[in-house]
């Protein structure tokens, strides 16, 4: 009988699918896959409209994406972080951040290497490995506060590492690395030359100022960087499933050659759009920043008044709760008891853990607050019944 490969044989279904469906037949407020209730600005939507009706983007565009994206992303890490990309060999548009992080593992790691994997991770990290037949090394950090130990980091590096996966800011937690912790990827990367793929398409997700640094732009890093972007998060149109890949020539080479058989190219409307919201004003990104903040504390507020202890994320629009005061059970038992009796959803984030380390968040529940404040409020008012 013909069968599915080995490769894919041990992986479940993902963990946001089994959830968005138990939400779906109880009715729960969905706070589990990070996935926006509202719309992105009208000039990035009005923009797609456009693009669709103007005759000139509705066939393939070029591989690597379109030029004025390509600029548009040279220009927004320019204008953000004050590096300087080269558009034309160290660019390309992916269709979205999740095929950008397999893409560029595809184009730079080979088989029997070893790839640092900080933990919790997101969820699509190791499975892409094991497809690539590379293997991870897990490095966790640690709860309450979720940091690094650095003899831990250190430790996991050895002459086969070839890459480290880093999401600052950082899914699920909300952390945002610090200065020093980056410091010390970057030093520990230059030190055994090994690759950085920096997943950072929370980018302009931070908090109370929370400063978001790429680790492309420490000292001696661009070199050893490949850095992934979205345009889903800070734009709130994650189904258009656009992202991108910037780096130094060099490395962007490696991930071009894999990215021409993977998908060839990414969605050409979108592209035309993703130009104009990439280059909205600074304002936008204020407002946007703004607008997350107060959505964050109404959520924090909900969350004790449901008896569960938070950490105050500083980026990204999910947090972690520890339920451990209100619930006896795993955070499995406890995510499906939230949707089933209470009706609100959340993601259990030991999904995101190797087996090793898994026990680290048992009693622990994702959250999301891309929702708006009408959903949240009524995710607030339910979830007192858990108090009782
Ligand atoms: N990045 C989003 C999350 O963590 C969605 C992920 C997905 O559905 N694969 O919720």
């Amino acid at each position: 009988m013909p069968s599915m490969s080995k490769r894919v044989s041990g992986f479940a279904t993902t963990i946001f699918t089994e959830i968005n469906e138990l939400a779906l037949q109880h009715g729960a407020v969905n706070l589990g896959q990070g996935r926006p209730d509202f719309d992105g600005p009208p000039e990035v939507i009005e923009a797609a409209e456009r693009a669709l009706r103007d005759g000139k983007h509705n066939q393939y565009p070029p591989g690597i994406g379109i030029a004025p994206l390509r600029e548009a992303i040279a220009g927004h890490v320019s204008r953000f972080y004050g590096l300087e990309v080269d558009a034309g060999r160290g660019v390309i548009v992916t269709p979205g951040a999740t095929v950008a992080v397999f893409t560029a593992l595809m184009g730079l790691i080979d088989r029997g290497d070893e790839v640092i994997v900080i933990e919790p991770y997101f969820d699509s990290y190791v499975p892409n490995l094991v497809m690539l037949g590379a293997t991870p090394v897990y490095v966790p950090l640690h709860p309450p506060e979720w940091t690094l130990d650095p003899d831990e980091l250190r430790a996991a590096f050895t002459p086969h590492t070839r890459a480290i996966l880093l999401n600052t800011p950082h899914n699920p937690t909300g952390r945002v690395f610090t200065q020093a912790e980056l410091e010390l990827i970057a030093g520990l990367c230059i030190e055994h030359d090994v690759t950085v793929i920096s997943d950072e398409v929370y980018e302009h997700l931070t908090f109370d100022g929370a400063l978001h640094t790429p680790i492309a732009s420490l000292p001696g890093m661009f070199d050893h960087t490949v850095t992934v972007g979205s345009l889903g998060k800070t734009f709130s149109v994650t189904g258009w499933k656009t992202g991108w890949v910037y780096g130094p020539p060099a490395l962007i080479e490696g991930v071009a050659r894999a990215h021409q058989y993977i998908t060839f190219s990414t969605h050409h409307p979108s592209q035309a759009a993703a130009t104009v919201a990439l280059n909205l004003p600074g304002s936008y990104f204020e407002e946007f920043q703004a607008m997350y903040t107060a959505k964050r504390d109404l959520l924090l507020g909900g969350l004790a008044g449901a008896g569960l202890k938070t950490r105050t994320p500083e980026g990204t629009y999910f947090l972690l709760a520890d339920f451990s005061d209100v619930f006896d059970g795993d955070d499995l038992e406890f995510a499906r008891h939230l949707t089933t009796d209470i009706g609100v959803a959340c993601i259990p984030p030991t999904f995101f853990y190797s087996t090793e380390h898994a026990h680290m968040a048992s009693t622990q529940a994702r959250f999301a607050f891309c929702k708006s404040d009408t959903t949240l409020q009524e995710a607030a008012r339910r979830l007192a019944a858990l108090h009782r």
